[in-house]
Parts: structure tokens; C-alpha cells; sequence
């Protein structure tokens, strides 16, 4: 499939016990490219920046003869560019998610919209400082104030969740004691709201890349993004430790890391069900976990004092509670083990109950396969693979034919057929083309595109821009997911044009069969883990803090002694001290400033980006161009104003004078005191009295631009 020259190919993996660098280390690393970027070119014009506190609309315009009893805007000197504290960021609001969807939503969104195609070279990488609630002592330490941080010694255990417990996604965990790193997944999160115009973010990985050398291998759970979405940015910088998991897992990796063409192949270690390695000087073991999507593990650390475990995403495939007899084999493992410490998910822990079984979901879909009397499309997630399996086998069973829309999901498919996943006859799957060829209740499309992503393929068909696909009244329209918070108008726009074409629509809203079932195991589930494993001590991730803090709440009421918990924050830094007896949360934290990726372009941003991007799109931009006489500094004609995004001028002709006389009176005054030499002195002044008159006028702070040429 590409040119990996890992452990793919053969049949038998490739074993290694002794874990240590990847034969392709490359010999220099550390090198990202650091555009240095800052808001104004330092010769350029001056840009202002308005208060971050925007102060209620003006109550009437006033004379401009009084502009200082208005708020004082900002000057670009009163803003260095490390002040940051007007970037609105809530990092880590839990509040948006309530079910699990978000990563594989993600990994729709990402595969068919935001694709950083062979752009690795020129990416761009932005670290911000965090922004969160000063709670307890997660604030208590800030970039600059960062003290020392010890390193590992005696029969200490370390571990740092460097993402996933402020937020859902970016989950990357480091454990470490005095030989060794190991690394569990390393995945990425989307832009929010305070972060336009970025991609993705990263956990901080400084802490690993400053300890390379100790890192013996990089375990990845599962093949979801918010596990492996970092991958491909970091592993570089970790100086490409051998990556550890299963072949579909890998397999995904491989077709990933192929639109990074100049990373060096990745190093695969496959593992197999229950597995057991010696990495490093130390012995690791594996389990399969149920999950929404195949090969997914749990790893073990066996420390001398106990297991640390972490069954990753996981859930049970339960009857009515019990679990099935392959989880029960798979957790069998832990009977009688001692274990340490369980670092456990809390994505859905607020759901009551036990979730429902993919089994029931699998029923319904087989049932409505073999009832269909029209053409059926199924809108789904990519990655549900459990579930495109399902489908694609009822349709077999009752002689329908499959047609795969949306690339991402043509992909999935791909890969779990190579993976052997997935097994399809031939002349089930048929292209969109062939399609006429059939009678419409013999058609099931497979689509992505559920959440309303605007290019995938449900949304081309729900808009008549499908080359194929012409949705109509004799067509279903089945939505199998969930909607994720802040995509419920996406949803709704795409179930009214989907409506607006006449077809049906069965969403899991709305439908009282089950048609779709989270991925992610509920309270009961989880309260199943704790009694099955009997952790020591408990660390919950995977969630927003309060999703954490309930999951602790939950682990006191199992009878776990509160000392025996620490809800940790994003890089925290926990240790098991005093040969396994205590557990605690170091004073320090590791560099916590989160990475950003903007897809086309790679280096370090600043805040001010992002500042610029955020006013850009509340308050929009002035440009003034004023011409001057150099000699007597008076203007040369009347300047030009130009505005984007704060006030439309050509309906405000009024409004537009007024700025064009301020403006040429405040700089040929200027002028005259200083003048005309003084260029920089007149383009603030200028700036200053126009932002304070557009304040007044508007309440809008927008960006001023002030050119003023000399002729
Ligand atoms: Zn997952
Ligand atoms: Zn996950």
C-alpha cells in the first residue's frame, strides 16, 4: 500500500525485547521550522489591538472634540505579544460532549475536509499557554514559572497524562520509571471556537522530547484519532520509538502516515490477543478490549509492585449486564493479579446503566436491510467498522448490493478487508456508477456524512451535487450516530434538505429502534472494570474534569480510600513512591502550553495569530491610506478608508466622512507638531483617535491598519 518497509509483510511480527531506538532514528531531530511571526511587520504598518473586555455599545455618539471620555482602546505597545490574556479559551469544556461520538465523527471530518495533504514540510505548529479555570493547583504553574522537574529515581513510578484529562481527545500518557519511558497513544483534538483557522491540537510532548533517550516504545491502544491523530507530529521529536499495537491499528497508521511522506516509516511491533513482552527492563502485557472499532488493546506495565493497566476505550458487548464469554476470557488476565493502578476512561461515566450492545444496533440494521422496499442509504460514521461490516454482511445474506460513498469510508473499508476485518464476496460492493443496473430496494449506500459535515458525501446527495446519488421520495435515509454537540445545526440542515427531496429519514433520534450505541462503556460498565481489576490506586482520564471527578466519585463509593485518587489535570505529574505504597501528585507539572496545528502551514504561533483571527471575525478590519506631503505634511487628497467585516461604508456615507475628516485632521496635526518625518508617531496617533471614534460610534474594536505614504 506504501512504501513501509515495517513488520506488515510477514506473517510472524517482529518481536522486540529490548525495546530502544527505531532503526530509523533519524540522526538529527528537533529541527521544526519556527517562522517567527508576529502580527505587524516591524516596518509595516501599525496594528492595534482592541481591550479584550469589550465594554457595552456607547450610550450616544459625543463631539469628537471629547475622545478621552471614551474607553481607551489598546496600542499595540500596551500588548506585547506574550500577553495572551484576552484569547477566550475555554480549554477542555466538557459541557460541549455528552456522548462519545466526537472521534469518530473527527475522523470523518478529518479524512473528507481538513486533510493536510502532503503538507507536513511546511506545517505549522502553535503553541499557546492554557487557559482554564484556576482551580486548585492546576494554575500553579505557568510558562516562565515552571520549576525544576525531578527526575525519576529509586523504585518510583512516574506517570503524566500529557492530554485527555482536561478534555475528550488528545490522549497521551507517559509512564516512566528510572530506565525506561513508555508511551500510551498520541492523539489530537479539533479547533474550538477560540482557536480559528486551527486544525488540530496537540498534547505538549517537550517532556518526552527531552527524554527521548529513555523511551522505549509508544503503545497505541486503538485506531481512533484522538489516539493516533498526533502521531505523525511528534514521533519525529520523540525520535521515533518503535510503535507497539495491532494490525488494523497499524494498518491505519500506515494509510495516515502516507500524507506525511517525509517521516521515515513507522516501526510496528504487531501484538497479538494476550501478549506478553520483556521492553526495555520491563514486562509488558496486552488484553483486547470491545470497543467501537476492531483490534482495540489494553496494556499492562508490570511493575514489581502490581500492574499499572489501562483497558483504553472500551465497553462491553453484554447481555443484559454480563458480559460475553470473549470479555470474560479477555479480563480473565486480571483474577487474582495485584493491580497497582488503573488509569481508566470516563467518557460516558455520566451515562446510568450498562450501553447498549452493538449486538442490539446489529439486529436492527440486519431487520431493516432485509425489510428495505426502496433504495437505503445509511449515513456513518468511517471508523464504526463493526458496524459498515454488519451492514455489508445482512446485504449479502438478503442479495442486496453495497455502494461505498465518502473517501474515508472507502478507505475503512479497504483497510479492514487487508486486515481481514472484514470479509466481503465479490460483486457485493459496486460503484456508484453500476447503480442503475439494479432494481433500488437491492441498493444499500454506505455513507459519511452524518453529522452534516458540509463536503462529505451524505451532504453532496442531500444537496443534489452527488454525480450519482439523486436522493427522491422512494429513497431512506438512515442516520446511525448520534448528533455531537455543536453539530446539531449541521444536522438539522442536512435532515431538511434530505426532507425538502421527499426521502425518508429514521434518525436514532427519532427512531425507537436502536440504531446506533456509543462505543464507550457507561457507569455500569465502568463500575464493572473497578470490581473486575481492584485497583490500589485509581486515576480516571479520558473526559473534562467533572467527568473525572465523577469517575472518582464513583471509585470512593466502590470503597477505594479517597488518598488512594488523584484526579490529575494535563500534565500533572503523579507518582507511585516508597516501593508501591504511596501515591501523589508532584508540586511540578511538565510543559503544559498546547500545540497547534493549522494544516497548511507549519511553525510556532503566536497568540497574536490567533488574536488577529478572532477579532478579524468579531470586529473586522479598518485600513486607512493617507497620502502626505513630505515637505509641508499636509494631505494630499483625502484618504481612503477601507473596511472589512465591521461596517458596511457604502450605507454609511455619514459615518464615513466623519472618519475621513478625524482622520486627515489627526494627522496633519500631528504632522504639524512633529513633523512629517515622524511617520510612526503619526500612524499610532492616528490609530489611537480612529479606534476610539469607531468605538464610539459602533462598539466594535476592529484591527486599524494606517498607511500613510510620503510623495
Ligand atoms: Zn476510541
Ligand atoms: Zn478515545
Amino acid at each position: 500500500m506504501n512504501s513501509d518497509t515495517g513488520s506488515q509483510g510477514s506473517k510472524k511480527p517482529l518481536r522486540v525485547y529490548h525495546g530502544g531506538q527505531s532503526a530509523y532514528a533519524p540522526a538529527t531531530q528537533n529541527k521544526p521550522t519556527r517562522a517567527s511571526h508576529t502580527g505587524a511587520p516591524t516596518t509595516g504598518p501599525k496594528i492595534k489591538y482592541p481591550d479584550p473586555m469589550r465594554p457595552q455599545k456607547a450610550q450616544s455618539p459625543t463631539p469628537t472634540s471629547q475622545p478621552m471620555q471614551r474607553p481607551t482602546p489598546r496600542t499595540q505597545a500596551s500588548l506585547p505579544n506574550s500577553s495572551i490574556k484576552h484569547v477566550k479559551r475555554p480549554l477542555g469544556t466538557g459541557d460541549e460532549i455528552e456522548d462519545d461520538e466526537v472521534i469518530e465523527l473527527h475522523d470523518t471530518m478529518h479524512t473528507e475536509q481538513a486533510q493536510p495533504k502532503a503538507k507536513s514540510k511546511s506545517n505549522k505548529r502553535y503553541s499557546m499557554p492554557r487557559s482554564r479555570p484556576a482551580v486548585g493547583s492546576a494554575s500553579a504553574t505557568r510558562p516562565g514559572t515552571q520549576k525544576e522537574i525531578p527526575e525519576v529515581t529509586g523504585d518510583t513510578w512516574r506517570i503524566i497524562p500529557l492530554g485527555g484529562v482536561e478534555e475528550i481527545g488528545m490522549n497521551m500518557t507517559v509512564i516512566e520509571n528510572k530506565d525506561d519511558i513508555f508511551v500510551i497513544d498520541a492523539g489530537f483534538r479539533f479547533k474550538e471556537e477560540a482557536t480559528p483557522g486551527v486544525d488540530y491540537i496537540l498534547p505538549n510532548t517537550k517532556y518526552l522530547e527531552e527524554r527521548k533517550h529513555k523511551i522505549r516504545a509508544l503503545f497505541i491502544t486503538h485506531g481512533h484519532l484522538d489516539h493516533i491523530g498526533a502521531l505523525p507530529y511528534i514521533i519525529e521529536k520523540l525520535g521515533m520509538p518503535p510503535v507497539y499495537t495491532r494490525n488494523l491499528t497499524s494498518l491505519m497508521l500506515k494509510k495516515r502516515q502516507a500524507e506525511f511522506p517525509n517521516i521515515p516509516p513507522l516501526n510496528f511491533v504487531l501484538i497479538q490477543g494476550n501478549e506478553k513482552l520483556i521492553i526495555g527492563n520491563t514486562k509488558v502485557q496486552f488484553y483486547g478490549v470491545t470497543h467501537s472499532i476492531p483490534d482495540s488493546m489494553g496494556i499492562i506495565i508490570d511493575t514489581p509492585y502490581g500492574w499499572i493497566t489501562t483497558p483504553g476505550d472500551f465497553k462491553l458487548d453484554h447481555k443484559d449486564g454480563i458480559p460475553t464469554e470473549e470479555e470474560e476470557t479477555n479480563y480473565q488476565l486480571f483474577d487474582g493479579k495485584n493491580v497497582l493502578l488503573l488509569l481508566g476512561e470516563s467518557t460516558n461515566v455520566e451515562n446510568p446503566g450498562f450501553s447498549t450492545p452493538e449486538s442490539v444496533v446489529h439486529e436492527n440494521l440486519d431487520e431493516i436491510v432485509r425489510t428495505m422496499t426502496g433504495r437505503m442509504i445509511m449515513g456513518m460514521f468511517a471508523s464504526h467498522a463493526f458496524r459498515i461490516a454488519k451492514v455489508i454482511e445482512a446485504c449479502e445474506k438478503y442479495g442486496k448490493k453495497v455502494v461505498i460513498e465518502g473517501r474515508s469510508m472507502k478507505n475503512n473499508v479497504d483497510i479492514m478487508i487487508q486486515a481481514g476485518v472484514l470479509k466481503v464476496q465479490k460483486g457485493t460492493i459496486i460503484s456508484s456508477q453500476e447503480m442503475a443496473h439494479h432494481a433500488p430496494d437491492k441498493i444499500v449506500v454506505l455513507a459519511t456524512g452524518a453529522q452534516g459535515d458540509e463536503f462529505a458525501a451524505l451532504m453532496r446527495m442531500a444537496t443534489k451535487q452527488h454525480k450519482y446519488v439523486i436522493l427522491s421520495e422512494r429513497d431512506t435515509v438512515l442516520l446511525s450516530s448520534s448528533i455531537i454537540p455543536g453539530n446539531e445545526k449541521a444536522v438539522q440542515k442536512i435532515k431538511d434538505n434530505i426532507a425538502r427531496l421527499g426521502a425518508r429519514i429514521i434518525h436514532y433520534r427519532t427512531s425507537d429502534v436502536f440504531i446506533h450505541a456509543t462505543g464507550h462503556a457507561n457507569r455500569g460498565e465502568i463500575e464493572w472494570l473497578h470490581k473486575k481489576l481492584r485497583p490500589k490506586f485509581f486515576m480516571p482520564m479520558h473526559g473534562p474534569h467533572y467527568f473525572l471527578k465523577m469517575h472518582a466519585e464513583l471509585a470512593y463509593n466502590l470503597g477505594m480510600p479517597k488518598e488512594n485518587v488523584i484526579v490529575p489535570d494535563d500534565c500533572s505529574i503523579l507518582e507511585i513512591q516508597d516501593g508501591g505504597t504511596k501515591f501523589v501528585k508532584l508540586p511540578v507539572k511538565a510543559p503544559d502550553n498546547v500545540v497547534m496545528v493549522d494544516g497548511f502551514t507549519v511553525g510556532d504561533i503566536q497568540d497574536v495569530v490567533l488574536r488577529d483571527r478572532q477579532i478579524l471575525a468579531e470586529d473586522g478590519i479598518f485600513v486607512v491610506v493617507a497620502m502626505m506631503n513630505a515637505h509641508n505634511g499636509r494631505l494630499i487628497k483625502s484618504p481612503d478608508i477601507i473596511s472589512r467585516g465591521s461596517v458596511y461604508l457604502r450605507e454609511s456615507q455619514e459615518l464615513l466622512r466623519e472618519i475621513r475628516t478625524l482622520v486627515r485632521t489627526t494627522i496633519e496635526q500631528a504632522a504639524y507638531q512633529m513633523g512629517p518625518h515622524s511617520i510612526d508617531y503619526i500612524k499610532d496617533i492616528t490609530s489611537d483617535t480612529l479606534g476610539k471614534f469607531i468605538f464610539q460610534e459602533t462598539a466594535k474594536r476592529p484591527i486599524i491598519i494606517p498607511v500613510v505614504l510620503l510623495v
